[in-house]
């Protein structure tokens, strides 16, 4: 665990120096929201301090600055994950808003009547719904790629259920819920032998592995500012441009347009042609911050160091008797979801904010997974660069003694 310094990216964080319920902060929920380092809050005041105007709009010095300050983040993104233009850029409100984009402009134009759309057993339910909904509206059929006990996509089924009427397959990189990367290379190479594009949900890749999308050669790539230690109300939708071209407009507005009169309005050029309206302008100016961050600490070590902190939270938590991991695939990412016999997820997390610990309950808006392991939640505690194996060490003793008083 040393290529990095933990102690000084912990300084980095106001936040971490909080105590909860007169306990140190111990924040293992960063699957929900990453905290934000001292870089992206002063980001956000110095935009409303210094520069504060509409963007894309005024030939006045303000509004130069921050569209400058907002298009720089474009590049950043477009450097970040490699896309090869900077217009393959659209930035949302989050993944959630860039997955509905997908779903209706590429559904509207791409899918009709007894068409196909796969997704996986392992999705969010951001990453579910919306297909749905256009299956719905379009006739069209929802195929989902089952998973073992492990957590691990059942490839030979992935495989079965490509043919000519499938239209588009929709899966995450790394699951929220059990934290399994998925071998994603592999399901792309397939779609692509069947000429159906791919779109990976990376909301919870982004942060712990390296992205280039070119290499992976994916066609759409979602994902969101404030679990990569930016800010809320900011997000990712990076598409081929050939996609993107033949995609109609999303929403309807201000900035998207070329050309409005009342008889035809004709639109914009990429990216804003899906960019209506003013988007959260500080938002997106902070998130070249966050990116920043993310660089200069390199996305490599991170992995590394996490990897090594995942590894030992496992070995940890397993000591605990009744203690059940739930999601143990192989090749895994920053999350561990546990259930403990004779608990209820709801009470050890309720007993372990009492110590100032800070985990999620539930069902982590993935229901299905839920249901398939019969469970009606799980404890999730999922890591961030900045967590420590101290952390780790008051994480086990909490549900210990939680699992002491409920058992
Ligand atoms: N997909 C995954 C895998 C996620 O973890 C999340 C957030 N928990 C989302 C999608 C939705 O992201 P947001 O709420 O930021 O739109």
């Amino acid at each position: 665990l040393d290529t990095l310094d933990i102690k000084t990216i912990r300084e980095d964080f106001p936040i971490l120096k909080r105590e909860v319920n007169g306990k140190p902060l111990v924040y293992l929920d960063n699957g929900a929201t990453t905290q934000k380092p001292k870089a992206v809050i002063d980001a956000i005041l110095n935009y409303y301090t210094d520069m504060n105007s509409n963007v894309h709009r005024g030939v006045h010095y303000l509004s130069q600055i921050s569209t400058d300050a907002f298009e720089v983040t474009r590049r950043k993104v477009q450097e970040f994950i490699n896309a090869k233009h900077d217009y393959e850029i659209i930035i949302t409100k989050g993944t959630t808003e860039s997955i509905n984009l997908v779903a209706s402009c590429y559904g509207q134009k791409f899918i009709s009547e007894g068409d196909e759309v796969i997704i996986s057993a392992m999705e969010h339910h951001s990453n579910i719904v919306p297909w749905q909904m256009l299956c719905e509206a379009k006739g069209a059929t929802l195929k989902v790629i089952p998973m073992s006990e492990a957590g691990e996509l059942d490839m030979d089924v992935y495989k079965s259920y490509l043919n000519h009427r499938t239209k588009i397959v929709s899966v995450n990189y790394v699951s929220n819920a059990l934290g399994t990367i998925n071998p994603v290379r592999e399901i792309i190479r397939l779609a692509h032998e069947n000429n159906t594009p791919v779109l990976l949900d990376a909301a919870q890749a982004v942060q712990h592995i390296k992205i280039d999308v070119q290499e992976l050669d994916v066609d759409f790539l979602v994902f969101s500012g404030h679990k990569m230690y930016g800010p809320t109300g900011v997000g990712v939708l990076y598409g081929k441009e050939e996609w993107l071209n033949k995609m109609p407009p999303y929403q309807g507005g201000g900035d998207m347009i070329k050309d409005v009169t009342f008889e035809k309005t004709t639109y914009n050029e990429l990216p804003f042609k899906f960019e209506a309206g003013t988007p959260n302008i500080e938002a997106g100016i902070a998130l070249n911050a966050a990116i920043d961050y993310i660089n200069e600490l390199g996305i490599d070590n991170i992995k590394k160091y996490e990897d090594d902190l995942l590894a030992y939270a496992t070995e940890r938590l397993l000591e605990i008797d009744g203690l059940r991991i739930i999601g143990t695939a192989k090749e895994k990412s920053s999350v561990i979801s546990f259930v403990v016999d004779g608990t209820h997820p709801y009470d050890i997390g309720v007993l372990l904010d009492k110590l100032g610990i800070a985990v999620r309950t539930g069902h982590h808006c993935a229901q299905p997974v839920m249901e398939q392991f019969h469970i009606p939640g799980t404890v999730r505690a999922s890591l961030a660069v900045y967590n420590t194996k101290d952390e780790v060490d008051a994480l086990v003793a909490g549900v210990k003694r939680a699992v002491a008083m409920l058992v």
